[in-house]
């Protein structure tokens, strides 16, 4: 799909800048567009105002992405599916990182609760940023219309995350979706025996449906007609299936499908996908070893790992260790990183700890992982010190000396800008290991000592257990003579 210009974009608006968008202009929203940064809905003259319906159908048509949004839940944890441009990230960027959601049987409401429960408060920091869970999938076992809505019930009553229901049967569907038609649910799944009952279920309740089918053609062909029958949002699954041959099949499914979307331009394919990878418990006893359940757990690890790779737009897991999400959210985080931008951190002066005049003065890149591991480094050992953060555009130490974005004359103007050394009574700075050969012109224009630091912040309990700083002074002050 060729990239989306903005002139093209701004023929499609009503062109008053108005700014009833906040934009100061038609064209700077724009550009905000085809950034994914704002909505075709947030141009509120475009989509209230009648003279503007042609306009509106020609900006859907030009500005819907090749894997169209699918949105499920509703409120601040909502999840945003799809509405991807390119098969691979380094491309462009993929936009939504893939929900992840975890699936509970309706028949044990004590464990829907302590799933529910599970997903609602999961955070794991890592590397400067917190990372959630998405959502929970209620299955179906009991086949009783009642026990699945008491379940759904019961979870909404735990968290305000977004839900999907699962069940084939549209009237056990529709039960659990009554209780809450408000949430936007996603209904799972419509298949080539219920397609048109849980269609206008969808309909009724204007809720995203999931299509199912092992058959890509069938799969294509379900999907053209509940769109057709006006359901808009739509999510395809595949299947997921494990054993010899099977793992490369499920993914291979994923990509045809995405590759058909995205390369040929087929609309009617053109929907996010989703991987149920808790199929890998499937026929597995309740009641299994823990040998067992690590087992089928890796497995499914796996596979998740693998459709997260291939952008697999939705997950559905089983797995509910800690190990497991861990390893799931920084996979997704991974793949889902903008490549156009470094991920960086601000440049400026930072306290660990409570520093004072005394305590030690380090200097660093604003790559996040450098800043996050120096940092958490100088925290593990209850070290008081300053931290200042040089500005290299979000480059490591070793590539931004080798590229000139950590320069001796640029950190000195960040010394002085920041006016670290006013807050000290002394004249040192420890610098990176990987930049030793600033060093000297540093020292020259900074009119200061520089100790050259380990090459790994990891070295900096070694470093410390030789730091003297009247010492240092001490030569600071004969290089002075
Ligand atoms: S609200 Fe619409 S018409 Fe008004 S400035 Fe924004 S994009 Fe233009």
């Amino acid at each position: 799909m060729a990239k989306l210009s903005p002139i093209k974009v701004v023929s499609a608006l009503p062109g008053t800048n108005c700014r009833e968008c906040g934009e100061e202009t038609c064209m700077a929203f724009a550009v905000k567009l085809i950034d994914h940064q704002v909505d075709i809905n947030d141009c509120k003259p475009l989509v209230s105002e009648k003279k503007y319906a042609k306009k509106l159908k020609a900006l859907k048509e030009i500005a819907t992405p090749p894997i169209r949004k699918v949105v499920i839940g509703t409120g601040d944890r909502k999840m945003i599916v799809g509405d991807e441009e390119v098969m691979y990230r380094h491309e462009l960027t993929y936009y939504n990182p893939s929900p992840i959601c975890i699936e509970v049987a309706d028949d044990d409401l004590d464990e829907v609760a302590k799933v529910t429960k599970y997903v609602n408060d999961y955070e794991l920091y890592r590397i400067g940023a917190n990372y959630y869970l998405d959502g929970v999938a209620i299955r179906c076992r009991s086949n009783d219309a009642k026990t699945f809505a008491a379940a759904v019930k019961k979870a909404k009553e735990i968290t305000d995350m977004p839900l999907i229901l699962c069940s084939t049967n549209p009237e056990i569907l529709r039960a659990g979706a009554m209780v809450v038609k408000d949430k936007n649910p996603l209904l799972y799944a419509a298949t080539r025996d219920n397609w048109e009952k849980v269609g206008k279920l969808a309909l009724e309740l204007n809720c995203p449906v999931a299509v199912y089918s092992s058959d890509l053609s069938e799969l294509k062909s379900l999907a053209t007609s509940l769109h057709e029958a006006g359901v808009e949002q739509i999510v395809l699954d595949p299947g997921c299936y494990y054993g010899s041959g099977n793992v490369a099949d499920t993914i291979g499914a994923h990509l045809q499908l995405k590759r058909a979307a995205i390369e040929k331009d087929d609309k009617l394919v053109g929907f996010p996908t989703m991987g149920v990878t808790a199929t890998a418990f499937i026929g597995k006893d309740k009641n299994m070893s823990e040998g067992e359940r690590i087992a089928a757990a890796y497995e499914e690890g796996k596979m998740a790992c693998l459709l997260m790779c291939n952008a697999c737009n939705l997950l559905i897991m089983h797995t509910m260790d800690n190990w497991f999400q861990l390893a799931m959210v920084v996979v997704r985080e991974n793949v889902y990183s903008d490549p156009r931008v470094n991920p960086s951190v601000d440049a400026k002066l930072y306290e660990v700890g409570s520093p004072d005049q005394d305590s030690p003065v380090f200097i660093t890149t604003n790559y996040t992982m450098t800043y996050f591991t120096v940092r958490s480094d100088l925290q593990d050992l209850r070290l008081n010190a300053w931290l200042l953060v040089i500005d290299t555009e979000g480059i490591s130490v070793e590539s931004a000396v080798a590229g000139g974005q950590m320069v001796a004359s640029k950190v000195a103007e960040a010394i002085k800008e920041t006016g670290v050394l006013d807050k000290v009574n002394h004249r040192i700075v420890i610098i990176p290991g990987l930049a030793a050969r600033i060093s000297g012109e540093l020292e020259e224009l900074a009119d200061l000592k520089v100790v050259v630091g380990p090459r790994d912040s990891s070295g900096i309990e070694k470093l410390m257990k030789g730091y003297d700083k009247d010492s240092l002074m001490k030569d600071y002050q004969a290089m002075k003579a």
